[in-house]
């Protein structure tokens, strides 16, 4: 459906008519009216109104190859004449399936060598649950069945998804979390650790995990679950010093460690993978989005040896799987994908080219008088507006959240061409990892355009 076959106005009507959109206050939408958003290509997307608009968010941190990729699109096209569905179940299998999951042992970090597909990111983390439980009861341990995560983290919005999140306002709606579920503090410097080293923070932020494994019973920890970098929380970075605890912690205590790489999977970090980039090395690591590059959904879970071994050797039959399970359409455009991603060398060219590029840029935008402090890691990138670089506390002084000056920055560049994210105050950025230094210099002019509007 081209947006041209109706105007604008149309569109936004039908649309507060019939459509509830996810994370959204229907009434203030309906009043306010949907951006249409009508085409895309490359690193930009047009609007109904023929606005173009540079997308720093990848769409939802997912269109890593960029808009536009033919290979992607022929590989849907061949793959729904030539059998557009058919499951997994029943003992059955197909060829994009198979040959996704043999290239996904290759592009895994060592030790992957199977995978269990999912729709989306958040049936993934359904999927987490599920097995690291599973793999207790394996181990004839059931009552291990705690999993950790963090306050702050986004890990989806189905019941576990949502509950091992740690989003406060979600968890208000519907009876979250689920049973089993508990949670850590984040290792966000700025809300915890100003006035200290940094170093030393990320041990301390690595010893809250310690202290709740010891708190709930070493033997009831099933897993702990993170984010490399957690995305939606903000991108926030944490110290070198914090993951090669956390891995420490989790093998003293022999818990599972699950690698949430929905974000951060496939070239996001300059790596295939986050964990790799961060120096963990996980049992499980979810994925989704960038698979396939988000042209149809797709997500899953990549299943270390140890788990794998305890599935297949002792586990008769998994009860747990999706219709789309390993979906041939999905799958084929995820093969395309991930071809695209290593002939165009996507990975090495965030990691050696436009990652540390981008990292420059954004250290000087510190110079900038509404920013407080900067943080990127390859492609992911963090802003923080802020009232003055110093304050009594230690690091820059913070805005009453009140003012929502994360929201109104978010304006400017929503009415100036940009697509940048607002978390609290945090601006956030994951362009895709298609970029270009000139496109990343583009990028730079607009986003010291929305600061001084904002300022
Ligand atoms: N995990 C992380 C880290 C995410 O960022 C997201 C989505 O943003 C999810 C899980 C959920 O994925 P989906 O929206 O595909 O269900």
């Amino acid at each position: 459906t081209s947006a041209s076959t109706r105007s604008t106005a149309e569109w936004q009507a039908a649309d507060a008519a019939h459509f509830l959109h996810p994370f959204t206050d229907f009434q203030a939408l309906a009043r306010k009216g949907s951006r249409v958003i009508a085409k895309a290509d490359n690193l930009y997307l047009w609007d109904s109104e023929g606005h173009k608009l540079f997308d720093a968010m990848s769409g939802l941190w997912c269109v890593n190859v960029g808009y536009g990729q033919k290979s992607l699109v022929d590989a849907a096209a061949r793959q729904m004449l030539e059998l557009p569905f058919y499951n997994a179940f029943f003992q059955t299998t197909t060829p994009p399936a198979v040959e996704l999951a043999e290239l996904l042992a290759e592009v895994a970090p060592p030790g992957f060598q199977h995978v269990f597909f999912s729709g989306s990111g958040s049936e993934g983390n359904d999927t987490v649950v599920r097995m690291v439980r599973r793999y207790w009861e394996l181990q004839g341990q059931p009552g291990r069945d705690v999993i950790i995560s963090r306050w702050n983290a986004y890990h989806g919005s189905t019941m576990a998804g949502a509950s091992l999140g740690g989003m406060k306002y979600m968890h208000a709606q519907g009876g979250l979390p689920i049973p089993g579920i508990t949670h850590i503090d984040q290792p966000y410097w700025i809300e915890h650790g100003r006035g200290m080293d940094r170093a030393d923070f990320g041990k301390l932020a690595a010893s809250w995990l310690e202290q709740k494994i010891l708190e709930v019973g070493p033997d009831k920890v099933a897993a702990f679950i993170g984010e490399p970098i957690q995305g939606a929380g903000g991108v926030i970075v944490p110290p070198e010093t914090y993951w090669p605890e956390i891995q420490r912690i989790c093998d003293q205590y022999g818990i599972l460690l699950v690698s949430d790489e929905v974000i951060c999977g496939f070239g996001r970090t300059g790596q295939w993978f986050g964990c790799q980039t961060v120096g963990s090395r996980p049992d499980l690591i979810t994925f989704a989005k960038g698979v396939t590059s988000g042209y149809v959904p797709l997500g899953g879970v990549l299943v270390g040896e140890r788990v794998a071994k305890a599935l297949i050797e002792q586990g008769g039959e998994f009860e747990h799987g999706y219709t789309y399970s390993g979906h041939p359409v999905a799958c084929a455009v995820a093969l395309a994908n991930i071809k695209l991603i290593r002939e165009q060398g996507l990975v090495e060219h965030v990691r050696d080219d436009v990652g540390p590029y981008l990292a420059a840029k954004f250290e000087a935008l510190r110079d900038h008088p509404l920013i407080g402090d900067t943080q990127t890691c390859g492609l992911m990138g963090a802003m923080l507006l802020a009232k003055a670089k110093t304050s009594a506390a230690g690091g820059p002084e913070l805005f009453d959240p009140a003012l929502e000056v994360g929201m109104v920055c978010r304006s400017h560049c929503f009415a100036n061409g940009l697509v940048m994210r607002a978390v609290g105050d945090r601006m956030i950025i994951a362009p895709p990892l298609v970029i270009t230094r000139a496109q990343v210099d583009e990028l730079m002019g607009l986003i010291h355009r929305c600061l001084d509007l904002t300022v």
